[in-house]
């Protein structure tokens, strides 16, 4: 099989298949009748205040209509005549409430079929939703032991949220191969930040694979090989020796500085989303954090984190940095980024919709309390802060505005503050580039989102396996973009750089470079790989490649250009 390669290496390993489309209902055979009716009841109210949860967020965004989809749920879950009818299966056949609940709904979706009225066919999709929510919650435990892996393997899954992938036990997890996804998925980018092989865009894969088959995922060339014949086993873990060897080589640079052959400097720093990255990043020499994606400490709670446990998360991640510059970016939850906990209604487009600074800007309540914990952290180290998904000045002012009333509270209560904390904005939206003139005279420095500058130009979901083709970071419109945001920002005396993923694309780096670019944050597994191509880079060479590559018309050009120019060696250096 073939699907899109977004993390490098070589993954040999047994599958484990985590199916969330269908849910697996298992038959057993009850004994204790009257336990197994408690587990209903209490799996019902637990049911009931999720959806309570939800209709009083739609309410609250006057969103009266999807209010009344849950009131009807409510209804279903109060429905005496329904819970009867479960309760008696699980009396007179002595079956489990999961598959007491299943064949209840079955009938009552059969006679549903049988129906003309739309709008009573319709219910049926409401009972469908409301029993997923019931069976979800019953067998929860058989979906965490579903993924808690205890020994070396290959997660295959239709889709891997990143709230799901926080819960995957790292140690144990050799690559991911899913049916959904692109390039810049979230799960993508966590993939290269544990660097382990990834692979996503196969559709059906979860139906195909087996737990437990044998599986090989090659992340460079997409390739997904199942129960391979011993030889090419053997062909691959040398493919994988050679892998690893080739990282290996490259740690020699460790400590080596970041600089262009004719001296230009580059700040070469790491993204990540989690404390245990910043190990990962340090190893690899990185000059410090260019991205804290701070909505992964989030995801990893079961309800908002406090402020001292933000706070000490923080204070952390600059002490282990140890006075090297760390951009902490506030909450960016929305898209494809979801808490379990913070009910985001149904959107048509969740990246266009309540996502990141607009949804800090409405729950301010979440926003300040990020802020004083930022804040409070600050004397630990060098802090720079950045608010994600700006799209025009009065949502830069109102943050910060915001964060100048928090940094007042704190003072007032006698806590001592960094005086010198940068701040920033991502540059993600395509307006924000635009104006990115009137942008820069009020902010310390700009980071270029392009993973979401990208699909926001090209009006391509990165997420989206099926427009994947699409999503072209060489597309003349970005790169003027970009151009753009580099020009505006050093006319107005202050700083740029990018932390999207095309950061650590080689081929492009004559171009962000030869644009003025001041900083690059690439994924932990890239620094090196960067670093090693930044020192065999000419900048006079790479502003030359960056002003030619700049007049082709459409990205296979530009693409053609550059790897003509370029001339890569095998070693990932300019020649
Ligand atoms: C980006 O959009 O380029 C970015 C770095 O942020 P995220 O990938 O978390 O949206
Ligand atoms: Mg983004």
């Amino acid at each position: 099989m073939k699907g899109i390669p977004v993390s490098a290496g070589i993954a040999i390993a047994k599958a484990v298949v985590i199916n969330e489309k269908h849910i697996q209902v298992p038959q057993r055979n009850i004994v204790d009748v009257q336990a197994e009716i408690r587990r209903f009841t209490q799996g019902v109210g637990q049911a009931k205040l999720q959806i309570i949860a939800i209709q009083k967020a739609a309410l609250e965004e006057t969103d009266h209509d999807r209010a009344a989809i849950f009131g009807a749920h409510l209804l279903m879950l109060e429905d005496p005549e329904f819970l009867k009818q479960i309760e008696s299966k699980m009396r007179e056949e002595k079956v489990n409430a999961e598959y007491a609940l299943q064949m209840t709904v079955d009938s009552y979706m059969t006679a549903f079929q049988g129906i003309e009225d739309p709008y009573l066919r319709e219910r049926s999709a409401d009972l469908k939703d409301v029993s997923d929510r019931m069976l979800r919650i019953l067998l929860c435990e058989e979906k965490v032991s579903g993924l808690s892996i205890h020994e070396d393997s290959i997660v295959v899954a239709h889709d891997l949220s990143p709230s799901d992938t926080a819960q995957l036990d790292r140690k144990y997890v050799m690559g991911f191969i899913t049916e959904l996804g692109g390039p810049t998925s979230h799960t993508a980018i966590i993939a290269r930040t544990l660097d382990i092989p990834a692979v996503v865009g196969l559709p059906g894969v979860s139906d195909h694979i087996q737990n437990g088959d044998q599986v090989i995922i090659d992340g460079e060339s997409g390739e997904v090989l199942l129960n391979p014949a011993p030889p090419i086993i053997n062909e691959y873990r040398d493919k994988q020796r050679s892998f690893i060897k080739m990282k290996q080589d490259l740690l020699q640079l460790k400590d080596a500085p970041v600089e262009s052959k004719d001296g230009r400097k580059i700040q070469l720093a790491v993204n990540i989303g989690h404390l245990n990255d910043i190990k990962l990043g340090l190893e690899n020499g990185a000059a410090g954090i260019g991205l804290f994606r701070s909505e992964f400490l989030f995801m990893e709670q079961k309800g908002l984190p406090s402020e001292d446990l933000q706070f000490e998360a923080y204070r952390k991640a600059l002490a282990l940095m140890d006075g090297k510059p760390v951009i902490i970016r506030t909450l960016d939850i929305g898209g494809d980024k979801k808490l379990d906990y913070l009910p985001i209604s149904q959107e048509l487009n969740p990246f266009l919709g309540y996502r990141a600074l607009r949804l800090c800007l409405d729950r301010q309540d979440i926003f300040k309390t990020q802020l004083r914990a930022i804040l409070r952290a600050s004397m630990a180290g060098n802090l720079k802060v950045m608010f994600p998904m700006v799209s025009g000045l009065e949502e830069l002012r109102k943050a910060r505005q915001i964060a100048n009333e928090v940094q007042q509270e704190l003072i007032a209560e006698g806590i001592d503050l960094n005086s010198n904390i940068e701040w920033g904005i991502m540059i993600e939206i395509p307006s924000a580039a635009v104006i990115s003139d009137i942008l820069a005279p009020e902010v310390d420095f700009f980071s270029l989102g392009t993973n979401d500058l990208i699909q926001y130009t090209l009006a391509v979901d990165r997420t989206n396996e099926k427009v994947a083709a699409l999503y072209e970071p060489y597309h003349p419109a970005v790169l003027r973009l970009i151009k753009m945001v580099a020009q505006n920002a050093h006319q107005a005396g202050k700083w740029v750089g990018i932390c999207g993923e095309m950061a650590s694309d080689i081929q492009l780096l004559p171009v962000l470079i030869g644009l003025g670019l001041d900083e690059l944050s690439v994924g932990p597994s890239a620094v090196l790989k960067v670093k090693k191509a930044i020192r065999s880079l000419d900048f006079q060479r790479a502003q030359i490649i960056a002003k030619e590559a700049l007049q082709f018309k459409t990205a296979a050009e530009v693409k053609h250009y550059l790897t003509d120019q370029s001339n890569i060696s095998e070693k990932g250096e300019f020649r």
